[in-house]
């Protein structure tokens, strides 16, 4: 029998659609930003969407064809969130590049992406001057800012005022409609290893993914909310924020560019923020300096942290010391990037304390539009036991189908459905929750047995007198790899190697055990804020383990 169409109307899903909505919904409600030049800008839903008209219309009269990419090297500010309405509302692509890559990689990624024009904010223009002579595609360099504080002369040619480019447009224009599946914005994954992978966002995903993140099952936000989103627009998109908070009519804080401990701290208690969400990274700034200053939260609530594992030990301390309802969450560039989300079930309410922490601090289990599975080295699916590890594979709505620029396809076919492979190692349980135990190329291997990196870090972040650990792989004549701990101290605490060695006695195998602690002054990171392993890896690729 033939099937029958509905007789409902025919919308297409847009990004211009959200915040059109929230022009006319909550056009009074307020975008606050700390901008580069120093000042907190005040604004509204109203005034950004009509900026964001502005916007578009400077776009055509620069030249810039539907499709074309358009480059974006800027902080979480109301001028960027306008680019990311008036780019894709008007059928471009917001191509977000992450500004604190290595020089030659945001070259190669701008290259890559072909982008027409760039905007940039001015901490970031003697980068682009030094760039410029590479970027042969860019044909406009915009600078986010007022005519005021443009440089007397640059070596840009053809370098535009921002605020002048928005000033010459009258704003008499309509959002265009057109197919949901149209290119809205591009992302390159963080490229740790080898060179990064663009992927290309649609409308369609990114609606899909905002109406998914806002429910009470994912970030929950809402118009009585207000959201400041840490995680910066040119990674993932500030996990959607800046497209979820204009759906619901949320106040929405861009802290800028200043994401030390004090001025988050300050900026959240003086906008009155209730959400947040971020690396954990940028937790142990918040942490020490709070605990420095005896600090509270007078209105912060819920934070989602991912990116990275959550230590349970920073877990504790937000929610111990600081009233806040953690919210664990998994997630990648390839998967817009909203996958999973440590909420408990009803079924759990029942649980005691200890167990019902020991769920949240997994990475969570799916939203709809979201699929988990977990394969052996031969693709075969593995049990949801809560302890066989596997391959974590995901599929969905807003999940990637191939790179730009790629037409091999990343997926692994399982009973004729496509899954991508997300180089994840994770277990999942008989409730469908995730855990992730390792990034494949992360796992240690000792004698053939697999020892997770992170439940070693876990362990040694619980010790009083640490406030950043990593565990990595360690060449071993018999084991292969052994793991080794690289530590940094808190201020003015002591702790030994062996001291910290005996931390880990009961919590793990005796086999586990790392088998040496090194003490540096800081830990490197990647340009989105996680434990950069790979350079650790290669910096203690010859220490020399005890007893070798
Ligand atoms: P990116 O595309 O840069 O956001 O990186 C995605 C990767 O970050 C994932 O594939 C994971 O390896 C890691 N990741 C994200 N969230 C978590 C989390 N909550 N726990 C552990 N690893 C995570």
């Amino acid at each position: 029998m033939p099937t029958v169409s509905g007789q409902m109307m025919q919308m297409p899903l847009s990004i211009s659609s959200l915040i059109r909505h929230a022009a006319r919904h909550a056009g009074d409600v307020e975008v606050v930003s700390r901008r580069v030049e120093g000042d907190l800008h005040r604004s509204t839903y109203a005034e950004v969407e009509r900026r964001s008209r502005q916007v578009a219309q400077a776009l055509a009269r620069l030249g810039c064809e539907l499709g074309e990419r358009i480059g974006t090297l800027a902080w979480n500010g109301h001028r960027h969130l306008e680019l990311f309405y008036g780019i894709s509302g008007s059928g471009r692509v917001c191509h977000t590049v992450n500004p604190r890559l290595h020089a030659d990689q945001i070259a190669w990624i701008i290259n890559h992406a072909q982008d027409r024009v760039l905007f940039f904010d001015s901490t970031f223009l003697p980068l682009v001057e030094k760039l410029a002579p590479q970027l042969a595609s860019v044909a406009h360099w915009v600078l986010m800012t007022a005519r005021a504080q443009m440089p007397a002369d640059s070596a840009l040619k053809n370098l535009h005022c921002y605020e002048d480019l928005l000033a010459a447009e009258d704003g008499q224009w309509a959002w265009p409609e057109f197919d949901e599946n149209t290119a809205s914005g591009l992302c390159y994954t963080s490229g740790t290893t080898g060179m990064p992978k663009g992927v290309l966002y649609s409308h369609r995903s990114t609606v899909l993914h905002a109406l998914g993140q806002v429910s009470v099952d994912a970030m929950g936000i809402g118009s009585r909310d207000v959201v400041l989103p840490v995680t910066p627009m040119f990674h993932v998109n500030a996990w959607g924020v800046p497209f979820a908070a204009p759906m619901v009519g949320a106040k929405l804080v861009l802290p800028g560019s200043r994401l030390d401990g004090a001025s988050l701290h300050e900026l959240m208690e003086s906008e009155r923020v209730t959400f947040t969400a971020g690396v954990p990274t940028v937790w142990l700034g918040l942490i020490t300096h709070m605990k420095a200053h005896r600090l509270q939260f007078s209105t912060l609530r819920r934070t989602v942290i991912g990116g990275a594992a959550c230590p349970p030990a920073m877990m504790r301390t937000l929610e111990d010391d600081f009233g806040l309802e953690v919210i664990h969450a998994w997630g990648m560039t390839e998967t817009s990037p909203l996958g999973t989300l440590a909420h408990l079930k009803a079924k759990h309410a029942a649980l005691d304390a200890e167990s019902r922490r020991a769920l949240q601090q997994k990475q969570g289990k799916v939203i709809y539009g979201v699929d988990l599975a977990i394969v052996d080295a031969d693709d075969r699916p593995l049990p949801w036991d809560g302890c066989t590890p596997g391959q974590l594979l995901v599929r969905g709505q807003w999940v990637v189908d191939h790179y730009l620029g790629s037409s091999e396809s990343p997926h692994i076919d399982l009973a004729g459905e496509r899954w991508f492979p997300t180089g994840d190692v994770a277990t999942i349980d008989a409730d469908g929750y995730m855990q992730i135990t390792d990034r494949s190329k992360d796992v240690i291997k000792s004698g053939g047995e697999w020892i997770s990196s992170i439940v070693l870090e876990n362990i040694a972040m619980a010790h009083p007198a640490v406030h950043e650990a990593a565990a990595i792989a360690c060449h071993h004549p018999k084991w292969d790899e052994r793991p080794l701990l690289v530590v940094v101290r808190k201020p003015g605490a002591d702790v030994s190697a062996a001291d910290l060695l005996r931390f880990f006695d009961g919590k793990v195998a005796s086999w586990q055990v790392p088998d040496d602690v090194v003490f540096v002054d800081e830990l490197p990171h990647t340009a989105t804020g996680k434990l950069f392993k790979m350079a650790l890896r290669q910096a203690y690729r010859d220490h020399r383990l005890p007893g070798v």
